[in-house]
């Protein structure tokens, strides 16, 4: 099938009122990220629909396989055009209906005329087109009312439009349109599942990752990164803080007692991530944490951890099972990246009895007895810091960020 261009819907940002010029901006910027690597697509914007064209056939088919990972598009349907004549139309609808799954299906032509002077009327054309299709591909039910298939055509004085497929797209908001956040990025599976979550709702993410060499290897890190470039797919680049973290984990094993060593790392993590949150210019940090998995993750943990700063941490998978986090993650293309071995740098300091409701004014009392500012201002310092995907596309479209 030739289709000649894809029609986008945008759904929800259609009704941002006073913002939805620069939703949909930021939309087109998105997609025309996603769609950097190929040589022949333009973007075309109307009100509330956008048009995607390429003149190459391939190109084409891989923009209807990567547009449903775009936030912020309702659904899309791919469309192919012929001339303005009964026989070249009644060809064109043949053939898309021979492309879909038709047979058993009710089904309906609903012609759209703008070209008024066209010789037939938009009822005989109507007729004329679905008494050809359904007899040339027989096992369909005519229905007027909500039918399965609907060929919409669309008859103008240069060419006709025909479509027939609405294909659902990722929905929610552009990467972008809703400010930024740092995200603390593990090699496991929820984190890049919380990225998932925050991008949908139209926030660009930043991630920052601890890493505790020789204690954590290469690999694991190897790990993080990839899961950096898969997250860069949904629709913007990712800036990678690492956080050099050796010192201050070990210094946490003698400053305060084992089964607190788990919510101290946790705090310490939390100043550092508040402090690049402020220079990156986020407004909020993200964690994967999820009620419940892990000593310390109970509320009391949780209030624990919050007290080091008064910034919003949000936690999308705060209320979520693990096995809807698990399909989630498999879906998005985290999962199989996550599950590899590697040695979090938490797992290996994990204490054998770490507490499950650790107080708030104990762990501010066992912490003041060490000068952690400092080494925390030093692992800042000497943070690495990578982009994804690849270098050069972050400088071509550095106007995104
Ligand atoms: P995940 O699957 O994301 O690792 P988890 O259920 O295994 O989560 P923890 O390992 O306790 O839970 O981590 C809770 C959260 O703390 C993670 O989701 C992540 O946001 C953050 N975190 C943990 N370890 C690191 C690390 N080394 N670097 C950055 N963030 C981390
Ligand atoms: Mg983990």
């Amino acid at each position: 099938m030739k289709w000649h261009e894809i029609l986008i819907r945008y759904g929800e940002i259609s009704t941002k009122g006073k913002n939805r010029n620069q939703f949909i901006n930021r939309l087109r910027q998105n997609i025309r990220y996603t769609f950097q690597d190929l040589e022949h697509v333009s973007v075309r914007s109307e009100r509330d629909r956008m048009y995607v064209r390429s003149n190459s056939d391939s190109e084409m088919e891989t923009l209807i396989e990567r547009l449903p990972g775009v936030f912020g598009i309702q659904s899309f349907s791919p469309v192919a055009e012929c001339e303005t004549t009964i026989d070249d139309m009644k060809r064109l609808a043949v053939e898309i209906v021979k492309g879909i799954d038709y047979e058993g299906k009710t089904f309906k032509v609903n012609v759209k005329r703008s070209y008024k002077q066209f010789e037939m009327e938009t009822y005989e054309l109507n007729r004329e087109i679905a008494t050809h299709v359904l007899s040339t591909l027989p096992g369909m039910v005519v229905q007027m009312k909500d039918p399965e298939i609907e060929l919409r055509i669309e008859v103008r004085e240069d060419k006709t439009n025909m479509m027939v497929e609405v294909i659902p797209g990722a929905a929610g908001l552009p990467v972008g349109s809703n400010g930024k956040a740092l995200l603390l990025l593990s090699g496991g599976i929820d984190s890049p599942v919380a990225a998932y979550y925050m991008m949908k709702r139209g926030v660009r993410i930043e991630a920052i990752h601890f890493f505790s060499p020789p204690f954590t290897s290469d690999q694991s890190l190897g790990k993080v990164k990839e899961l950096c470039e898969i997250i860069s797919r949904f629709g913007g680049n990712v800036r990678l803080h690492i956080i050099p973290f050796t010192e201050i984990q070990q210094t946490i094993q003698q400053a305060v007692p084992q089964n607190v060593t788990m919510t101290s790392t946790r705090r310490m993590m939390m100043k550092i991530s508040d402090i690049v949150r402020e220079e990156i210019e986020a407004k909020v940090l993200v964690t994967g944490e999820n009620l419940g998995q892990v000593a310390s993750q109970t509320l009391e943990s949780l209030a624990a951890i919050n007290d080091v700063t008064t910034t919003p941490i949000l936690r999308p998978l705060i209320t979520f099972d693990k096995l809807d986090i698990i399909e989630v993650a498999q879906r998005i293309g985290t999962f199989e990246t996550s599950i590899r071995p590697f040695e979090d740098c938490c797992t290996v300091f994990t204490p054998a009895n770490p507490k499950t409701k650790p107080n708030v004014e104990k762990m501010n009392y066992y912490e003041a007895f060490t000068d952690f500012d400092e080494m925390i201002e030093r692992a800042v310092k000497n943070r690495e810091i990578h982009d994804f995907p690849k270098k050069k596309v972050v400088d071509e479209f550095a106007g995104l960020l």
